[in-house]
Protein backbone atom coordinates (compact mmCIF):
# COMPACT_ATOMS: atom_id res chain seq x y z
CA UNK A 1 0.00 0.00 0.00
CA UNK A 2 1.27 3.55 -0.99
CA UNK A 3 2.61 5.62 2.55
CA UNK A 4 0.14 8.60 3.68
CA UNK A 5 2.51 11.39 2.74
CA UNK A 6 2.33 14.40 5.03
CA UNK A 7 4.56 17.71 5.11
CA UNK A 8 4.88 20.19 7.23
CA UNK A 9 7.79 22.93 7.70
CA UNK A 10 10.36 23.31 10.71
CA UNK A 11 11.06 26.53 12.21
CA UNK A 12 13.52 27.69 10.18
CA UNK A 13 11.60 26.75 6.85
CA UNK A 14 12.70 23.30 5.93
CA UNK A 15 10.52 21.03 4.95
CA UNK A 16 9.77 18.05 6.33
CA UNK A 17 7.52 15.04 4.94
CA UNK A 18 6.17 12.37 7.18
CA UNK A 19 6.22 8.74 5.03
CA UNK A 20 3.40 7.00 7.22
CA UNK A 21 2.30 3.17 6.78
CA UNK A 22 -1.03 3.92 8.03
CA UNK A 23 -3.49 6.71 7.16
CA UNK A 24 -4.74 9.11 9.86
CA UNK A 25 -1.64 9.50 12.59
CA UNK A 26 -2.34 13.10 12.93
CA UNK A 27 2.06 13.70 12.72
CA UNK A 28 1.41 16.73 10.77
CA UNK A 29 -0.35 18.54 13.62
CA UNK A 30 3.05 18.88 16.30
CA UNK A 31 4.77 21.85 14.93
CA UNK A 32 8.35 22.54 15.22
CA UNK A 33 8.96 24.11 19.20
CA UNK A 34 12.42 25.19 18.96
CA UNK A 35 13.90 28.79 17.83
CA UNK A 36 16.54 27.72 15.15
CA UNK A 37 18.35 30.39 13.09
CA UNK A 38 18.00 30.81 9.21
CA UNK A 39 19.68 27.52 7.56
CA UNK A 40 23.35 28.76 5.86
CA UNK A 41 23.49 29.90 2.26
CA UNK A 42 24.51 26.83 0.21
CA UNK A 43 27.96 25.96 -1.03
CA UNK A 44 29.42 26.75 -4.46
CA UNK A 45 30.99 24.93 -6.97
CA UNK A 46 34.15 25.28 -8.28
CA UNK A 47 34.77 23.81 -11.69
CA UNK A 48 38.42 22.06 -11.62
CA UNK A 49 40.00 22.59 -15.13
CA UNK A 50 42.58 19.89 -15.04
CA UNK A 51 39.61 17.49 -14.59
CA UNK A 52 36.70 18.97 -16.18
CA UNK A 53 34.56 18.17 -12.57
CA UNK A 54 32.40 20.33 -10.62
CA UNK A 55 33.88 20.35 -6.80
CA UNK A 56 31.36 21.39 -4.30
CA UNK A 57 32.87 24.14 -1.71
CA UNK A 58 30.67 23.84 1.68
CA UNK A 59 32.88 25.31 4.84
CA UNK A 60 29.45 25.55 7.06
CA UNK A 61 29.16 21.61 7.34
CA UNK A 62 32.38 21.38 9.42
CA UNK A 63 30.27 22.66 12.44
CA UNK A 64 27.27 19.84 11.68
CA UNK A 65 26.57 17.60 14.43
CA UNK A 66 28.98 14.84 15.20
CA UNK A 67 27.75 11.35 17.18
CA UNK A 68 25.64 13.49 19.51
CA UNK A 69 24.74 11.15 22.95
CA UNK A 70 21.50 8.98 22.11
CA UNK A 71 19.42 11.29 24.06
CA UNK A 72 19.79 14.08 21.92
CA UNK A 73 20.03 12.54 18.65
CA UNK A 74 18.36 15.29 16.23
CA UNK A 75 16.63 11.68 14.23
CA UNK A 76 15.06 10.64 17.35
CA UNK A 77 11.20 11.77 17.45
CA UNK A 78 10.90 14.83 19.98
CA UNK A 79 10.46 14.03 23.42
CA UNK A 80 9.27 16.07 26.55
CA UNK A 81 13.21 16.14 27.59
CA UNK A 82 14.66 16.82 24.21
CA UNK A 83 13.34 18.61 20.74
CA UNK A 84 14.67 17.03 17.32
CA UNK A 85 14.80 17.41 14.12
CA UNK A 86 11.49 15.64 13.89
CA UNK A 87 8.69 17.15 15.89
CA UNK A 88 6.27 14.11 16.18
CA UNK A 89 6.72 11.89 18.86
CA UNK A 90 6.75 8.99 16.44
CA UNK A 91 6.85 7.84 12.90
CA UNK A 92 7.26 5.49 10.05
CA UNK A 93 9.53 7.08 7.56
CA UNK A 94 10.52 10.88 7.57
CA UNK A 95 12.27 12.96 5.28
CA UNK A 96 13.60 16.17 5.72
CA UNK A 97 15.85 19.24 3.88
CA UNK A 98 19.34 18.68 5.57
CA UNK A 99 20.44 21.52 8.18
CA UNK A 100 24.11 21.41 6.68
CA UNK A 101 23.50 21.35 3.43
CA UNK A 102 26.10 20.68 0.44
CA UNK A 103 23.31 22.03 -2.30
CA UNK A 104 20.44 24.36 -1.64
CA UNK A 105 18.27 26.70 -3.17
CA UNK A 106 19.08 29.63 -0.77
CA UNK A 107 22.22 31.05 -1.82
CA UNK A 108 22.45 34.21 -3.19
CA UNK A 109 24.32 34.91 -6.39
CA UNK A 110 26.15 37.97 -5.25
CA UNK A 111 27.96 36.08 -2.43
CA UNK A 112 29.75 33.90 -5.06
CA UNK A 113 33.25 34.39 -4.92
CA UNK A 114 34.97 34.43 -8.11
CA UNK A 115 38.22 32.45 -7.83
CA UNK A 116 40.58 32.78 -11.44
CA UNK A 117 39.86 32.96 -15.18
CA UNK A 118 40.89 29.71 -15.35
CA UNK A 119 38.09 28.63 -12.31
CA UNK A 120 34.31 28.90 -13.23
CA UNK A 121 32.11 29.05 -10.18
CA UNK A 122 28.37 28.25 -10.36
CA UNK A 123 25.67 28.34 -6.82
CA UNK A 124 25.70 25.06 -5.26
CA UNK A 125 21.63 24.75 -6.00
CA UNK A 126 19.89 21.42 -5.38
CA UNK A 127 18.62 20.17 -2.25
CA UNK A 128 20.12 17.75 0.26
CA UNK A 129 17.45 15.81 2.45
CA UNK A 130 17.85 13.09 5.65
CA UNK A 131 15.77 10.34 5.30
CA UNK A 132 15.15 8.14 9.10
CA UNK A 133 14.03 4.40 8.15
CA UNK A 134 12.77 4.29 11.86
CA UNK A 135 12.70 5.94 14.68
CA UNK A 136 14.13 2.71 16.52
CA UNK A 137 17.57 4.62 17.13
CA UNK A 138 19.43 1.10 17.90
CA UNK A 139 18.03 -0.94 14.84
CA UNK A 140 19.64 -0.96 11.18
CA UNK A 141 18.34 -1.46 8.01
CA UNK A 142 19.38 -5.07 7.96
CA UNK A 143 16.55 -5.33 10.51
CA UNK A 144 13.76 -3.25 8.78
CA UNK A 145 11.27 -5.76 7.88
CA UNK A 146 9.93 -5.70 4.31
CA UNK A 147 6.96 -3.57 4.44
CA UNK A 148 9.11 -0.74 5.87
CA UNK A 149 11.92 -1.60 2.59
CA UNK A 150 9.01 -0.95 0.86
CA UNK A 151 7.85 2.10 2.20
CA UNK A 152 11.32 3.29 2.19
CA UNK A 153 11.50 2.72 -1.85
CA UNK A 154 8.24 4.76 -1.83
CA UNK A 155 9.62 7.53 -0.09
CA UNK A 156 12.81 8.12 -2.49
CA UNK A 157 10.61 6.98 -5.39
CA UNK A 158 8.47 10.22 -4.17
CA UNK A 159 11.66 12.32 -3.43
CA UNK A 160 13.43 11.53 -6.71
CA UNK A 161 10.12 12.80 -8.86
CA UNK A 162 9.65 15.78 -7.07
CA UNK A 163 13.46 16.86 -7.13
CA UNK A 164 13.92 15.38 -10.68
CA UNK A 165 11.71 18.27 -11.59
CA UNK A 166 13.13 21.43 -9.98
CA UNK A 167 15.06 22.95 -12.82
CA UNK A 168 18.38 23.26 -11.45
CA UNK A 169 18.57 19.52 -10.69
CA UNK A 170 20.92 17.43 -12.99
CA UNK A 171 20.60 13.92 -11.14
CA UNK A 172 19.00 12.69 -7.90
CA UNK A 173 20.78 10.08 -5.69
CA UNK A 174 19.70 8.29 -2.76
CA UNK A 175 22.34 6.62 -0.86
CA UNK A 176 23.16 5.34 2.95
CA UNK A 177 26.20 4.91 4.97
CA UNK A 178 26.65 2.68 7.42
CA UNK A 179 29.19 2.40 10.44
CA UNK A 180 31.40 4.87 11.67
CA UNK A 181 34.55 3.32 9.65
CA UNK A 182 32.32 4.88 6.62
CA UNK A 183 32.52 8.46 8.24
CA UNK A 184 28.97 8.41 9.67
CA UNK A 185 28.31 11.23 12.14
CA UNK A 186 24.58 9.85 13.24
CA UNK A 187 24.36 6.41 14.73
CA UNK A 188 20.40 6.72 13.84
CA UNK A 189 19.62 4.74 10.69
CA UNK A 190 19.33 6.88 7.90
CA UNK A 191 20.36 7.63 4.60
CA UNK A 192 20.68 10.65 2.16
CA UNK A 193 19.58 12.29 -0.77
CA UNK A 194 21.65 14.85 -2.95
CA UNK A 195 20.10 16.37 -5.98
CA UNK A 196 23.23 18.47 -7.85
CA UNK A 197 22.75 20.63 -10.01
CA UNK A 198 25.64 19.10 -12.25
CA UNK A 199 25.86 15.47 -13.84
CA UNK A 200 28.29 13.34 -11.05
CA UNK A 201 31.85 12.29 -12.94
CA UNK A 202 31.00 8.93 -12.32
CA UNK A 203 27.90 9.33 -13.79
CA UNK A 204 29.08 11.20 -16.71
CA UNK A 205 32.03 8.83 -17.30
CA UNK A 206 28.86 6.10 -17.01
CA UNK A 207 27.06 8.18 -19.84
CA UNK A 208 30.54 8.54 -22.21
CA UNK A 209 30.53 4.69 -22.31
CA UNK A 210 26.74 4.04 -22.59
CA UNK A 211 26.67 6.30 -25.61
CA UNK A 212 29.50 4.94 -27.16
CA UNK A 213 28.15 1.16 -26.66
CA UNK A 214 25.02 2.31 -27.77
CA UNK A 215 25.77 3.96 -31.02
CA UNK A 216 28.01 0.85 -31.74
CA UNK A 217 25.03 -1.91 -30.88
CA UNK A 218 21.56 -0.16 -30.81
CA UNK A 219 21.40 -1.41 -27.09
CA UNK A 220 21.59 -0.33 -23.74
CA UNK A 221 25.20 -0.79 -22.05
CA UNK A 222 23.66 -1.59 -18.82
CA UNK A 223 20.99 -3.94 -20.03
CA UNK A 224 24.18 -6.02 -22.05
CA UNK A 225 26.59 -5.84 -19.03
CA UNK A 226 23.76 -7.94 -16.31
CA UNK A 227 22.39 -10.02 -19.65
CA UNK A 228 26.27 -10.83 -19.72
CA UNK A 229 26.08 -11.86 -15.32
CA UNK A 230 23.23 -13.88 -15.35
CA UNK A 231 24.79 -15.77 -18.38
CA UNK A 232 28.02 -16.39 -16.60
CA UNK A 233 26.31 -17.06 -13.32
CA UNK A 234 29.80 -17.63 -11.33
CA UNK A 235 29.51 -13.62 -10.04
CA UNK A 236 25.53 -13.92 -9.17
CA UNK A 237 24.81 -14.04 -5.39
CA UNK A 238 21.28 -13.95 -5.24
CA UNK A 239 18.23 -13.27 -7.31
CA UNK A 240 14.53 -13.09 -7.73
CA UNK A 241 11.85 -12.44 -10.29
CA UNK A 242 12.80 -8.94 -10.59
CA UNK A 243 15.90 -8.24 -9.33
CA UNK A 244 19.62 -10.07 -9.47
CA UNK A 245 22.73 -9.57 -7.50
CA UNK A 246 25.91 -9.59 -8.64
CA UNK A 247 29.67 -9.34 -8.05
CA UNK A 248 30.75 -6.84 -10.91
CA UNK A 249 33.79 -8.53 -13.00
CA UNK A 250 35.85 -5.52 -12.16
CA UNK A 251 34.42 -4.65 -8.94
CA UNK A 252 36.77 -1.89 -7.25
CA UNK A 253 36.09 -2.69 -3.70
CA UNK A 254 36.58 -5.93 -1.71
CA UNK A 255 33.28 -6.68 -1.32
CA UNK A 256 30.90 -4.84 -4.00
CA UNK A 257 27.78 -6.21 -5.58
CA UNK A 258 24.97 -4.07 -7.86
CA UNK A 259 21.45 -5.28 -7.21
CA UNK A 260 19.12 -4.22 -10.85
CA UNK A 261 16.12 -4.57 -12.09
CA UNK A 262 15.52 -7.75 -14.96
CA UNK A 263 13.58 -3.85 -16.52
CA UNK A 264 15.50 -1.48 -17.97
CA UNK A 265 13.86 2.21 -15.72
CA UNK A 266 16.02 4.93 -15.57
CA UNK A 267 14.58 5.54 -11.71
CA UNK A 268 12.56 4.29 -8.31
CA UNK A 269 9.75 6.05 -9.69
CA UNK A 270 9.18 3.65 -12.90
CA UNK A 271 9.59 0.95 -10.79
CA UNK A 272 6.27 -1.12 -10.79
CA UNK A 273 4.70 -2.24 -7.47
CA UNK A 274 5.65 -6.01 -8.16
CA UNK A 275 9.81 -4.54 -8.70
CA UNK A 276 9.01 -2.37 -5.11
CA UNK A 277 8.65 -5.39 -3.28
CA UNK A 278 10.49 -7.50 -4.77
CA UNK A 279 13.68 -5.35 -4.01
CA UNK A 280 13.17 -5.77 0.20
CA UNK A 281 13.45 -9.19 0.62
CA UNK A 282 16.44 -9.68 -2.15
CA UNK A 283 18.48 -6.96 -0.85
CA UNK A 284 17.91 -7.44 3.39
CA UNK A 285 19.55 -10.88 2.39
CA UNK A 286 22.16 -9.10 0.31
CA UNK A 287 22.82 -7.20 3.77
CA UNK A 288 22.56 -10.24 6.02
CA UNK A 289 25.07 -12.53 3.45
CA UNK A 290 27.35 -8.48 4.07
CA UNK A 291 27.24 -8.71 8.31
CA UNK A 292 27.68 -12.57 7.63
CA UNK A 293 31.20 -12.04 6.31
CA UNK A 294 33.17 -11.13 9.61
CA UNK A 295 30.31 -11.81 11.91
CA UNK A 296 30.12 -8.37 12.74
CA UNK A 297 28.23 -5.25 11.26
CA UNK A 298 29.67 -4.56 7.99
CA UNK A 299 30.56 -0.86 7.44
CA UNK A 300 29.10 0.04 4.21
CA UNK A 301 27.73 2.22 1.75
CA UNK A 302 24.53 1.64 -0.72
CA UNK A 303 24.07 4.20 -3.31
CA UNK A 304 20.90 4.39 -6.00
CA UNK A 305 22.09 4.76 -9.30
CA UNK A 306 19.47 6.75 -11.15
CA UNK A 307 18.73 8.39 -14.65
CA UNK A 308 19.92 11.90 -14.95
CA UNK A 309 17.17 14.01 -15.93
CA UNK A 310 18.33 15.51 -18.90
CA UNK A 311 20.42 14.65 -21.92
CA UNK A 312 21.24 11.16 -21.33
CA UNK A 313 18.56 10.18 -19.71
CA UNK A 314 17.80 7.22 -22.03
CA UNK A 315 21.16 5.61 -21.41
CA UNK A 316 19.97 5.37 -17.64
CA UNK A 317 19.63 1.83 -16.16
CA UNK A 318 18.24 1.99 -12.29
CA UNK A 319 20.36 0.29 -10.20
CA UNK A 320 21.50 -0.19 -6.29
CA UNK A 321 25.76 -0.46 -5.82
CA UNK A 322 26.50 -1.44 -2.49
CA UNK A 323 29.53 -2.26 -1.58
CA UNK A 324 31.99 -2.34 2.02
CA UNK A 325 35.61 -1.08 2.52
CA UNK A 326 36.18 -4.34 5.23
CA UNK A 327 38.44 -6.67 3.44
CA UNK A 328 39.46 -9.06 6.34
CA UNK A 329 38.06 -9.20 10.05
CA UNK A 330 40.19 -6.29 11.16
CA UNK A 331 41.48 -4.49 7.99
CA UNK A 332 40.21 -1.83 5.56
CA UNK A 333 40.65 -0.58 2.58
CA UNK A 334 41.97 3.05 2.48
CA UNK A 335 41.92 5.03 -0.78
CA UNK A 336 46.03 5.45 -0.75
CA UNK A 337 48.05 6.54 -3.46
CA UNK A 338 46.73 4.98 -6.42
CA UNK A 339 43.49 5.14 -5.93
CA UNK A 340 43.25 8.45 -4.19
CA UNK A 341 45.85 10.36 -6.58
CA UNK A 342 45.39 8.67 -9.72
CA UNK A 343 41.84 7.37 -9.29
CA UNK A 344 42.96 3.81 -10.76
CA UNK A 345 41.63 1.36 -8.28
CA UNK A 346 43.77 -1.68 -6.91
CA UNK A 347 41.32 -4.92 -5.66
CA UNK A 348 43.01 -6.96 -3.44
CA UNK A 349 39.80 -9.58 -3.52
CA UNK A 350 39.18 -11.62 -6.66
CA UNK A 351 35.55 -10.67 -7.88
CA UNK A 352 34.46 -14.59 -8.53
CA UNK A 353 35.79 -15.38 -4.54
CA UNK A 354 33.86 -12.66 -3.17
CA UNK A 355 30.35 -13.56 -5.06
CA UNK A 356 31.18 -17.44 -3.74
CA UNK A 357 31.78 -16.04 -0.33
CA UNK A 358 29.03 -14.19 -0.12
CA UNK A 359 26.83 -17.14 -1.73
CA UNK A 360 27.96 -19.39 1.17
CA UNK A 361 26.51 -17.69 3.76
ZN1 LIG B 1 18.16 8.45 17.16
Amino acid sequence: MTPTRSAVRLSDGRELIYFDEAPGSGRSGYPDTRQLPPPPPASQLRHDPLTDEWVAIAAHRNTRTFLPPSDACPLCPTTERFASEIPAPSYDVVVFENQFPSFSDRIVPDELTQVTDMVPVRPGHGRCEVVCFTSDHDSAFGSLPPARVRTVIDALADRTAELSALPEVAQVFPFENRGVEIGVTLHHPHGQIYAYPTVTPKTAAYLRAAKRHFEKTGRNLYADVLAAEQEAKVRVVASNEHWTAYVPAAARWPFEVHLAPHRQVPDLPALTDAERDAFGPLYLDLLRRFDGLFGKPMPYISAWHQAVTGEGRELGYLHLQLFSIRRAADKLKFLAGSESAMGAFVNDIVPEAAAQRLRDI
